[in-house]
């Protein structure tokens, strides 16, 4: 339990309904005492007096004003609520005071709450100590996280059971399994002499494959999903002029417009918009900016239109069908010959029924879908085409999913060592060197639920989130 007493506004700020100030520490509770007042009908809660509140009037809501005593005014009419630890969500005592949200009486309040003794919280320092007084493991506060950024109903499915604890328990399995093999190994350097059985390593070499390394190298594969489903897959269309990738991306917006992102200035200076396609997220990368500008071939040249290229994920590479494929088509193929990708043949109503247009021979393996941007046509199965390139298993089940970059390095680290064990035992090594392994296997998947992890990556962690949770 830390002694400071943390604060912040835990809404977005901006004029709204309610806008809510959160205060977690020891201080809590004087701090409220201090600024509120609840309205005299109310007396069925002493929170304003001097005395601890009783058990049960807590977590109800308390009618009352913010005052601040020394100009002698009302600030706003506020409904409070304190949680008093170890049931909140810090595990400290908590409260939180739901104010009309207006920029300036949020920040008159917290003024007042500072005045009373909190300190500004950092980002995602309610959720930090949640973590560091043990009410979530590390894997559960990076759920928090995830939950409040998902892009889809499937993102948010697979946060909320890893919030849930799906994730923890996976990984406790995996370890107490590990666990059990170590205190075989202990067992035998220590009283090597006494046992008259010699150790069956066959034993544990078949135990620590099925139990331990088939699920690692599971939980490992389903990150290819797993990622996309959280971050969504960047999809860059891409084309020669007036081929009709703004149609297609006009198209393929109205129709699925979900999410709109957007990162104007320095650091990211393009618009990215997420479509929901079938729950999968899809960051569509505007490149409207290039392709009205310049030749797409010159475009290729600069670097952001070569960032973009290389970080997608999928590029649809358009074609016009009347016009069939041309040299410009063929130098921009080239240039995306290693990505995935798949080949639009638009404006297809332009085209005969029965005319085919001619593909050259080293776009024979493309996978090509037909459009009309202008007709709608042929979006469903571009639609289908997307989801089944970018997703190789079932996306729609909600557990045994690791969406998140720093747990797959980890269960990667912890396979490692896990086959470096199986190694040695098949070479017939020591125990003690098959041991270090294991408890390194160990070490790799407490990091993920933060046994034994460093400041620097819980500060990295935490960082990310916003002010207020
Ligand atoms: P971009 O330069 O590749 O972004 O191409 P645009 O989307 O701006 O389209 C160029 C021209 O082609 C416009 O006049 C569009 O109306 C037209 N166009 C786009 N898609 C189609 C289509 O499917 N069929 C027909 N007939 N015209 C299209």
């Amino acid at each position: 339990m830390y002694g400071d007493t943390i604060a912040a506004i835990a809404t977005p700020v901006g004029p709204g309904g309610i806008g809510i100030i959160r205060i977690s520490g020891p201080n809590a509770i004087n701090i409220l005492t201090a600024i509120f007042k609840k309205t005299p009908s109310q007396n069925s809660c002493n929170i304003n007096s001097s005395t601890a509140p009783q058990k049960n009037k807590n977590r109800r809501l308390i009618y009352g004003n913010i005052i601040d005593k020394e100009k002698g005014h009302i600030i706003d009419e506020a409904l409070v609520a304190y949680m008093p630890a170890p049931h909140s969500y810090t595990k400290e005592d908590v409260v939180e005071i739901q104010l009309h949200s207006g920029a300036v009486t949020l920040q008159q309040v917290l003024t007042l709450v500072f005045q009373q003794g909190a300190r500004n919280a950092e980002p995602g320092e309610f959720t930090k100590r949640a973590f560091l007084n043990g009410r979530i493991d590390l894997s559960q506060a990076e759920a928090v996280m995830d939950i409040i950024a998902a892009k889809t109903d499937q993102s948010l499915r697979i946060a909320t059971e890893q919030l849930k604890g799906s994730l923890s328990h996976t990984l406790s399995e995996l370890i107490s399994q590990l666990d059990h093999a170590l205190a075989i190994l202990e067992a035998d350097i220590e009283f090597e002499a006494e046992i008259e059985a010699p150790l069956d390593r066959n034993q544990i070499l078949s135990a620590i494959e099925q139990s331990v390394l088939q699920p690692l190298e599971q939980l490992i594969a389903s990150y290819d999903d797993g990622h996309l489903i959280r971050e969504g897959v960047r999809l860059v269309i891409l084309g020669r002029p007036n081929v009709g990738k703004s149609s297609l991306l006009n198209r393929l917006l109205e129709q699925e417009r979900a999410i709109v992102t957007e990162f104007p200035g320095t650091t990211r200076d393009s618009i990215e918009e997420t479509l929901n396609l079938f729950g999968l997220p899809v960051v569509l990368v505007d490149t409207a900016g290039w392709h009205q500008t310049m030749d797409p071939i010159e475009k290729i040249g600069i670097s952001r239109a070569k960032k973009q290229i290389e970080n997608a994920e999928l590029i649809l590479f358009v074609i016009d069908a009347k016009r069939g494929v041309c040299d410009e088509d063929r130098h921009i193929f080239r240039y995306i010959q290693k990505k995935k990708k798949i080949l639009v043949v638009n404006k297809s109503d332009l085209l005969p029924k029965s005319a085919e247009i001619k593909i050259p021979d080293e776009w024979k393996d493309l996978r090509a879908v037909a459009v009309s941007a202008q007709k709608n046509t042929g979006m469903e199965n571009l639609k289908k085409e997307i989801f089944q390139r970018s997703i190789k298993g079932d996306m729609f089940k909600e557990t045994g999913i690791v969406t998140n970059s720093r747990h797959v390095a980890l269960l990667r680290n912890s396979k490692k060592a896990t086959i470096e064990a199986l190694e040695g035992i098949r070479n017939n090594l020591p125990s003690e060197l098959i041991a270090l392994d294991i408890k390194e296997g160990v070490n790799q998947l407490r990091g993920i639920t933060g046994e034994n992890i460093s400041n620097d990556v819980l500060d990295q962690i935490f960082g990310r989130f916003c002010i207020g949770k």
